[in-house]
């Protein structure tokens, strides 16, 4: 099957046998890949470990192979888009609701991973993190699916409701899904990015405002007289910390929420000790979704609360190397890879 590779900072085509599930004990299911969207944390793997891989977990295939059995929800030829790490349930981690930190979750994974024509799913998948695709929706739009589950789950670790008022610093497409999954905790939100197109973008999507970046001071007082001299309640760092802690620092209220939601090349993002302290700030992560904000994300889609469409460029297999570029240069908001040819 055909299948890119990304090793070093390049990506090539190869041949690779297709995963069959006589190498899997016969569990699981393997799945025709439809397309895969290109995830940030994908590039940023592609820039930072130069390992050989096969990228890519915004999956929406179709079963080809399952094992016939009463039990399972799934037959060959459902349309399914998927989550790649399933947590145990159980342990000390998930049952503080870190889900992400459970010592399985990084361990399940698909086989070899999305940027190849067919896929392995294990059992545990089919059963936490695996769920049909709507009728009414195209394969580009239910594949937002996890990257918008990730902002789920950030908006309820920030605890964002009605009455807070949240600023999304980057308006890439994870900053203009973010804000979506705020309207649909009740929170209102400012966007903000450097980018006019992104700006105008936001607020066809539902922000309550959007606003273009000028520089710290400026745009800081400009979020300050937006939310009666105080600051936002809580700021998501959609956008790499290194740059725009300082902006974040000076636009959020005392005593309010900083949610880091990006890594950085060089792990300075230079986080103020005493701003933390005096300031009562509240600093935290969020990394990846449980499958129960994977479910919400899917229903949210489903009912058209979040607005996906016109956000992708779709790319082939053989040009994944291209969609890294355009995204890494801005070209593009988000690159969807449609893999299966129709
Ligand atoms: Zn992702
Ligand atoms: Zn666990």
């Amino acid at each position: 099957m055909k299948t890119a590779v990304a090793e070093n900072q390049k990506i090539s085509i190869q041949d690779r046998p297709q995963p069959a599930l006589s190498d899997f004990n016969n569990e699981g299911a393997i799945v025709k890949v439809l397309g895969c969207g290109l995830c940030g944390s994908d590039i940023v793997k592609f820039l930072h470990d130069g390992t050989e891989k096969v990228l890519g977990h915004e999956v929406v295939g179709e079963i080809v192979d399952i094992r016939p059995c009463f039990l399972s929800k799934f037959k060959i030829g459902d349309k399914v888009v998927l989550g790649h790490h399933v947590p145990c349930m159980k342990c000390e981690y998930c049952e503080n609701k870190n889900y992400s930190m459970c010592r399985q979750f990084k361990e399940t994974n698909i086989v070899p991973g999305g940027f190849a024509e067919y896929i392995y799913v294990s059992p545990k998948h089919l059963k936490n993190t695996v769920f049909k695709v709507p009728k009414h929706l195209d394969d580009m739009e239910i594949s937002f699916m996890e990257p918008l589950a990730c902002c789920i789950r950030a908006v309820e670790r920030a605890e964002v409701k009605d009455g807070t008022t949240s600023l999304v610093i980057g308006l890439g497409s994870i900053g203009l899904l973010m804000g979506q999954a705020i309207k649909a905790f009740k929170g209102d939100v400012i966007g903000c990015d450097l980018i006019e197109e992104r700006v105008a973008l936001a607020s066809n999507l539902n922000f309550d405002a959007s606003i273009k970046f000028e520089d710290n001071d400026t745009t800081a007082a400009t979020v300050k007289e937006m939310t009666c001299g105080y600051g936002a309640d809580i700021i998501f760092m959609t956008s790499g910390s290194d740059k725009a802690i300082e902006f974040a620092l000076k636009a959020v209220r005392d005593g309010g929420t900083i949610l880091v939601f990006s890594s950085v090349p060089n792990d300075t993002a230079g986080y103020t000790n005493n701003d933390i302290y005096y300031r009562e700030l509240k600093v935290m992560g969020s990394y990846s979704p449980s499958p129960m904000d994977l479910e919400l994300a899917h229903k949210l889609l489903r009912k058209k609360k979040v607005i996906v469409k016109y956000l992708s460029t779709v790319y082939s297999l053989d040009n994944l190397g291209d969609a890294i570029q355009d995204t890494m240069d801005n070209k593009t908001l988000k690159a969807y890879i449609k893999v299966a040819k129709d």
